[in-house]
């Protein structure tokens, strides 16, 4: 096993990780930005080193600092967390070749499953079920066309690079189609420095359901279960639960084997999400790999009672898991919501500034994975999620009852924060009987 872990990122992930690595008595190595001096996560690691100015490009984003830092403090391996570098094969190889392991999959499976036009090409080559669309890559707006007339409008054009709800947009028409193309091709440029789109068929008001997937080395692949996030604004998830409102035992089945097809043939050891859609019939249909660790991991990690992180960790130093598929039994129901520094009422702007005051919700079934405290302020240079919070019941009502318990206890003052929005979400009527699909925050929740 490790001894010494670099964590490559900040906040509530670069927190978890510590955790993880304190109960499996391995140190945890933080490095940090000048914007982030005084994150509270630091003083709880047992070393953190300086390793640039605020902008992540200088520090987060900086393969040869992060290197530097982890030569100096002598780790064994680097675990990426989320986001930032955590998708990057580049960075991984880059470990590889100097002896520390990456907590994350191989350089060759991110390249093949972090790639939505690959990962598609590799689903219909082992027969999991997929969207209609294009088999490869799509060269300019003609053939866009072509491609959109041949499986019907609307369409949605994607980023192959793509992520965050970046690089995406939905036609319903030819024009839309012709400016969504230029539109979508030129914002993977930016924000992927990689400009490949491809096409798929738009399914209207789907749930969005993913499989979380745990591999080893020794071919041991498990499934723990779903996580329902149809809860989304922007194509960005809000609200995540598992069980799915929607599941069977028999769909569960069904989604995992196919998720366990796919990273299998892409040789793929370590936690990752395979993502779908799932229609009003019950049909699914496979969207993309998350190769690394999701932020709504907790959820699953609470209805199945597994350390996702400290299972990683596991996989990446050559251990077995704890665990294999017969052990992992859903149990009870658990809600995340993702508590934002944002303003609600005014188009969720984001709203950093300094925590002045701050109770946290607790008592029986309650966990909150953050970083914040009272004095600390959330610099302005990142992502605006400060924090999760999670409930766990025995089942839907009682976890529903227990969110709104704890979101009516939560105080934080100084910024403004999503915990309103959450606060409408757990009394609403449709989100009540579980009747809700990707639209449903910004067609009719907000539109109201
Ligand atoms: P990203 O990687 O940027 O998060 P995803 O491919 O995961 O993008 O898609 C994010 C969200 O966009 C989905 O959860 C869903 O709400 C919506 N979406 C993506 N593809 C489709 C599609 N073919 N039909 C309907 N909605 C889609």
């Amino acid at each position: 096993m490790f001894s010494k872990i670099l964590i490559a990122n900040r906040g509530e992930i670069a927190l978890r990780i510590i955790r993880a690595c304190r109960e499996m008595g391995i140190k945890a190595v933080c490095v940090y930005s000048e914007a982030d001096k005084f994150g509270p996560w630091l003083d709880i690691a047992d070393e953190k080193y300086c390793i640039g100015p605020a902008p992540s490009v200088k520090s987060y984003l900086d393969i040869s600092r992060i290197m530097a830092a982890a030569e100096v403090a002598d780790v064994d391996a680097i675990h990426p967390g989320y986001g930032f570098l955590s998708e990057n094969a580049h960075f991984a190889e880059v470990c590889q070749s100097s002896g520390i392991s990456f907590i994350g999959p191989s350089p060759e499976a991110i390249r093949l499953l972090g790639n939505k036009a690959k990962a598609r090409e590799l689903a219909v080559k082992v027969g999991v079920p997929l969207l209609p669309g294009t088999k490869e890559l799509v060269a300019d707006d003609k053939e866009a066309i072509e491609i959109a007339n041949d499986i019907g409008y609307p369409v949605i054009v994607k980023a192959a690079a793509g992520g965050g709800g970046r690089g995406m947009r939905v036609a319903h028409n030819e024009i839309a189609l012709v400016n969504g193309f230029l539109q979508a091709k030129s914002e993977a440029a930016t924000a992927f420095k990689d400009d490949g789109v491809y096409i798929e068929k738009y399914l209207e008001r789907p749930r969005h359901v993913e499989i979380q997937i745990i591999a080893d080395s020794g071919g041991n692949y498990v499934y723990c279960g779903e996580r329902d996030c149809s809860l989304q604004r922007r194509h960005q998830k809000l609200v995540e639960e598992a069980p799915s409102p929607i599941m069977t035992p028999e769909l569960r089945e069904k989604m995992g084997a196919a998720a366990v097809t796919l990273c299998k043939a892409a040789n793929y050891v370590t936690a990752g999400t395979v993502e779908f859609l799932v229609d009003k019939k019950g049909n699914f249909f496979f969207m993309e790999v998350n190769t690394r660790i999701q932020v709504e991991h907790p959820v699953s990690e609470l209805v199945t009672r597994t350390d996702l992180i400290q299972a990683q960790i596991m996989a990446a130093a050559g251990e077995k898991l704890p665990f294999t598929q017969a052990d992992v039994e859903v149990r009870g129901h658990a809600i995340e919501v993702r508590i934002n520094a944002e303003d609600p009422d005014n188009g969720f702007r984001p709203s950093p500034g300094k925590i002045t005051d701050l109770f946290i919700p607790g008592g029986p079934g309650v966990r909150w994975d953050s970083h914040i405290k009272v004095g600390y302020t959330i610099p302005p240079n990142y992502d605006s999620m400060v924090g999760k919070l999670l409930v766990f019941a025995k089942d839907r009502p009682a976890a529903i009852a227990r969110m709104r318990r704890a979101l009516g206890e939560f105080v934080i003052e100084g910024i403004k924060t999503t915990i309103p929005l959450h606060q409408r979400i757990m009394q609403d009527a449709n989100f009540i009987k579980g009747d809700v699909d990707t639209g449903y925050i910004e067609n009719v929740l907000l539109a109201r």
